[in-house]
């Protein structure tokens, strides 16, 4: 199993009602909720975001399509909305995307568009099954550190963040190895193979720091 981010999407908010900073891998952005649930509209809801990722994905795909096809479409628009249902308990959730192309585009053009429109990533993902899992930390959990050098380097371990993804111990099992003790060895590669590796820990459990920067 291998995360699709090294790096976790991070979140935090703070007492501002209800302004969330979203950290990704190449900066930041603000999302918050409208006035009318209490926050200030500073930035996308929850629910904007989820949409915008189908919107996005979907053009996405589109136009990756429409350029390997060689097609003369100059701009594609799509407007994504939901609505629910509820029975009972349960709550069914409705996604409806419109997607519009400029005159011109042929009718089996458009159909075959749909079509790849339907394949797009977020669009399967969210049509399949997805499982939501969460785990709690303290803050004080999150500062246990195991460390372990090779004189060069000395890699540090967070217990409490590593999720047993496996992708150290299935990329560079010579180092990384949960059948030995201590599970990480440090004599297995060189200093840039092991630096390498752990910058690809998708969690944050482990980083790497200079042997003579250890205090
Ligand atoms: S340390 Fe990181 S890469 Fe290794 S198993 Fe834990 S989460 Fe996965």
């Amino acid at each position: 199993m291998e995360y699709k981010f090294q790096k976790p999407v991070h979140g935090t908010i703070g007492t501002t009602k209800y302004q969330c900073v979203i950290e990704w891998r190449n900066g930041q952005f603000i999302a918050d909720e409208p006035e009318k649930n209490g926050g200030k509209d500073t930035g996308p809801d929850p629910y904007t975001l989820l949409l915008s990722s189908l919107a996005t994905c979907t053009l996405i795909t589109l136009r990756m399509y429409i350029d390997r096809k060689g097609w003369n479409i100059a701009e594609i628009k799509v407007n994504v909305n939901l609505f629910q249902t509820k029975d009972g308990d349960n709550t069914t959730t409705f996604i409806d995307r419109d997607i519009t192309f400029p005159a011109g585009v042929e009718p089996e053009q458009k159909n075959r568009l749909l079509e790849i429109a339907a394949q797009c990533p977020v669009s399967k993902m969210l049509e399949g099954n997805i499982k939501v899992r969460s785990y709690v930390y303290h803050e004080e959990d999150v500062d246990k550190k195991l460390k372990y050098t090779n004189g060069d380097i000395t890699v540090v371990w967070k217990p409490e963040l590593c999720k047993h993804s496996g992708r150290c111990v299935t990329q560079l099992p010579k180092v990384f190895n949960l059948k030995t003790k201590p599970w990480v060895t440090m004599t297995g590669a060189d200093s840039e193979t092991i630096k390498l590796q752990v910058e690809r820990c998708p969690t944050g459990a482990l980083s790497w720091i200079p042997a003579d920067k250890d205090e």
